[in-house]
């Protein structure tokens, strides 16, 4: 955690450049989406609606 650049704390986030994205199909409703990460196999993937409901849990 050396780096200002933590994801707690909030407040504003600048932009770092072009994110990548990285198309992928939604574990739960099977739509197609875009994450900021690399999809990785065995690890399902949501869309954004589908993680907010994951995400709660
Ligand atoms: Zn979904």
């Amino acid at each position: 955690m050396a780096h200002g650049e933590g994801g707690h704390g909030g407040g504003f986030r600048r932009s770092f450049g072009p994110r990548e994205m990285h198309d992928a199909v939604c574990a739960d409703c099977g739509k197609e989406c875009q994450v900021p990460f690399k999809p990785q196999e065995g690890r399902p993937v949501y869309c954004k609606d589908c993680y907010q409901k994951h995400k709660k849990f």
